[in-house]
């Protein structure tokens, strides 16, 4: 999601080429491309809904992250990398999700507003197990989505499960406030949703 200066997020985006090898559950050959595109390291590409390819890629379903990718070295350099591109203080974010660097996966960082000091942490197949019937409405934007801001309603509170991660362990986790609104923004992003499809089209 786009810091507004509220909210950025960032998906990231895998092409999985035709007759590509998944690679027993790890990343595949394209993914690995991706990831250790610009010598491994630094901001990665966003993709951005204003080039044909990655607006495809940005609307498909992302895939899960397995074991055997969170034991990768490229799951730690992806993180790592997801994690300096929405922090590039010339297009600086509060959530991003793999799609949003070409990597279907399901994976998010989002920055939390709601602990101390407001780190960026890594959540890995995050899903949302409920939604508060309470609402909040508030202007999102996307890294995604260049130059387009607008007013979402989203769910004042959920629960969120996911796999830590640092250490991919379970957890599960009621979260309110502004983080709730990156996290359903960023795991929107895993299945090729857009903030612009829930927008509340401006007043004439
Ligand atoms: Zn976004």
């Amino acid at each position: 999601m786009k810091n507004i200066p509220f909210i950025i997020i960032a998906a990231g985006v895998i092409t999985v080429a035709a007759g590509c090898r998944t690679n027993d559950d790890g990343f595949s050959a394209t993914e690995l491309q991706t990831i250790n595109a610009d010598g491994a390291i630094g901001i990665m590409r966003l993709c951005t809904v204003d080039n044909e390819t990655d607006s495809l890629l940005l609307r498909t379903v992302s895939r899960p992250v397995t074991e055997k990718i969170f034991h990768s070295d490229e799951y730690g350099i992806l993180a790592e990398r997801m994690l300096a591109t929405v922090r590039n203080p010339e297009n600086e974010g509060v959530g991003i999700a793999a799609p949003q660097v070409g990597v279907l996966r399901r994976m998010i960082a989002v920055q939390r507003f709601d602990k101390e000091g407001e780190p960026f942490e890594i959540y890995v197949n995050p899903e949302i197990t409920r939604y508060s019937e309470t609402r909040q409405t508030g202007t999102e934007g996307c890294l995604s989505i260049p130059d387009i801001y607008g007013e979402v309603s989203r769910a004042a509170d959920i629960t969120l499960r996911y796999r830590d991660g640092k250490t991919f362990e379970e957890k599960c986790e009621e979260i309110n406030g502004f983080t709730a609104v990156i996290f359903q923004h960023e795991v929107d992003h895993l299945d090729g949703k857009l903030f612009t499809d829930i927008m509340i089209p401006p007043a004439e």
